[in-house]
């Protein structure tokens, strides 16, 4: 089984405090992405700045 291999994991919760969000993928573009949807969707963020981009990015682990 190869299917966890070189995933990388973002806890919302990490960066917005209370959220149980956690995203899974290969590259930490494809996390971004999934984060900025969910921000828009469940956080009313438009926009992700660029501070906020940053702490995501710092908060993305392999697993
Ligand atoms: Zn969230």
């Amino acid at each position: 089984m190869k299917r966890y291999e070189d995933m990388k994991q973002l806890s919302c919760g990490a960066v917005v405090s209370g959220c149980a969000a956690v995203f899974h993928g290969e590259t930490t573009d494809d996390i971004l992405r999934q984060a900025a949807d969910h921000a828009r969707e469940d956080h009313a963020m438009h926009e992700i700045p660029p501070a906020v981009a940053q702490e995501i990015r710092a908060n993305i682990v392999d697993v």
